[in-house]
């Protein structure tokens, strides 16, 4: 069977909470422990209450839909959103339908491919829905109003996506820009999508309430291959909402696709019009960052570095920081090499974000000047490094204490690299045979009794020499 590329069709509507301290219409906090201790006859919906929009949660989604690239609407209202249902106890949900905050914008993947954004609108977040799995007969479902009211911005892309990994990466790229303009509440469950596939020339079927971006990938991918079956099978893939369980990977029916229209938007009374004046809009815009795409070409100009390592470097705010800043005194290539392979290696094989991390500049400036002098072999820096990423042992105090300083003379270097050849005959001479493993071992031996305070290149070198001296 052959398998056409370009049949998938994917556009993504994604959540995004934003963090502020306080809630959208209200001053609820937007952290709390307990289960509905954080809310009032405002975020509950009590009649008679009145909502007062948080001027932050605007400020952030204007950042949002002006570093997506999107026109700002000067002038927006709210609007209601009917519909019945636990996790929602007013019976509506105050969102922005006719009239988002931004539109027409784009973003850019990783391809340099631009995927639209048709809207970015400012909405409430519906309560928790808390299901609590015991025996059948008395399973029962809980719900939590803490999170009723928390802002968020809906961002609704284009169907213009064409595999679940440009999905996966587009989504990548948003939460880049989300860092960098520091408007994303990072937390597991923070971003949520609403994810449409279609096969081309078929329905389009929606799959509701995706936990983050492994998630959307995952669960387009089980989309794709369950309606190329249903295609294969000679029928027609039915419109509807699906939803998609996390365990299993796979999607299950919901209920035939409810529309827009269905949901009766109504004006929302409570709150006024917004008419945003140009000397606010224009302060949002001064404030916005440099966002990664506009820095890593920065990065390639200044520091003549190859578009991938600017890329790798520009990734993440917080690895652009620490590179501009360990070059005011370390050698550009030398930061760029030591951040990218080592420090990223080192945090992705612990699965460690930089938050996490919590790594202080100055540390890892003062390993990168070891090195740079030539104070401490490649190998024990690294060491040092995964001693400071894990247990935050200060490199340098590291180094110091475990005697790991390359302070070997070059008689030293060369009496352990005698002793090797001489306690190894075997290898020497398979190496005087041409095989090269013979000498990688011996280089070993040779760290082994240094203590690895020897670059394994040097005594590589010497090895060769003192070896076809003989
Ligand atoms: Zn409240
Ligand atoms: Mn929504």
């Amino acid at each position: 069977m052959s398998e056409e590329k370009n049949d998938v069709i994917i556009g993504l509507e994604c959540h995004v909470q934003l963090d502020t301290d306080s809630k959208l219409f209200c001053g609820c906090p937007t952290t709390a422990e307990e289960p509905n201790s954080a809310c009032c006859e405002v975020c509950l919906g009590f009649p008679g209450s009145k909502p007062v929009l948080n001027k932050k949660a605007v400020d952030y989604a204007l950042k949002v839909s002006m570093a997506l690239n999107c026109e700002i609407n000067k002038e927006f209202f709210f609007s209601r959103k009917t519909y019945f249902y636990p996790d929602m106890s007013k019976n509506f949900q105050i969102t922005q339908y006719e009239v988002p905050v931004g539109k027409n914008g784009y973003l850019t993947l990783s391809s340099g491919k631009k995927i639209k954004i048709e809207r970015v609108h400012i909405e409430e977040d519906p309560a928790a829905l808390v299901h609590e799995s015991g025996l059948a007969m008395s399973r029962q479902t809980m719900v939590d109003y803490n999170r009723s009211g928390i802002p968020l911005v809906e961002i609704v892309t284009a169907p213009d996506m064409r595999s679940p990994q440009e999905a996966r990466d587009f989504l990548d790229q948003l939460t880049t820009v989300l860092q960098y303009l520091g408007v994303f509440d990072e937390r597991e469950g923070t971003l949520k999508v609403d994810s449409n596939l279609s096969i081309k020339g078929g329905e389009r079927v929606e799959v509701k309430n995706i936990t983050g971006k492994k998630g959307v990938e995952k669960a387009m991918s089980y989309e794709a291959v369950r309606q190329k079956g249903v295609i294969l099978k000679g029928e027609a893939v039915r419109r509807e909402t699906r939803a998609f369980n996390e365990k299993t990977l796979t999607t299950r029916s919901l209920r035939t696709k409810e529309t827009e229209e269905g949901y009766g938007y109504i004006f929302e009374p409570d709150l006024t019009a917004f008419e945003l004046d140009e000397k606010y809009l224009n302060s949002i815009k001064q404030s916005l960052p440099e966002l990664h795409d506009s820095k890593a070409k920065r990065f390639v100009q200044q520091y003549s570095l190859d578009g991938y390592t600017a890329g790798v470097l520009s990734r993440n705010p917080h690895l652009g920081n620490i590179f501009e800043q360990a070059i005011k005194s370390v050698d550009v290539a030398l930061a760029a090499k030591f951040l990218t392979r080592e420090l990223l290696g080192i945090l992705n094989y612990n699965s460690l974000s930089f938050e996490e991390a919590d790594l202080k500049v100055e540390e890892l400036v003062g390993l990168m000047q070891l090195l740079e002098k030539g104070e401490v072999s490649e190998k024990n820096a690294k060491q040092a490094l995964i001693k400071y990423v894990l247990e935050k042992a200060s490199p340098r105090k590291f180094i110091e204490e475990q005697g790991l300083k390359k302070d070997l003379d070059e008689t030293e270097l060369l009496n352990a690299i005698e002793a090797a050849v001489n306690e190894n005959r075997p290898a020497v001479a398979d190496f005087k045979k041409g095989e090269k493993k013979a000498l990688h071992f011996l280089v070993g031996k040779v760290m082994q009794s240094t203590k690895g305070k020897a670059d394994a290149r040097e005594i590589q070198k010497k090895l060769k020499e003192r070896i076809e001296a003989e």
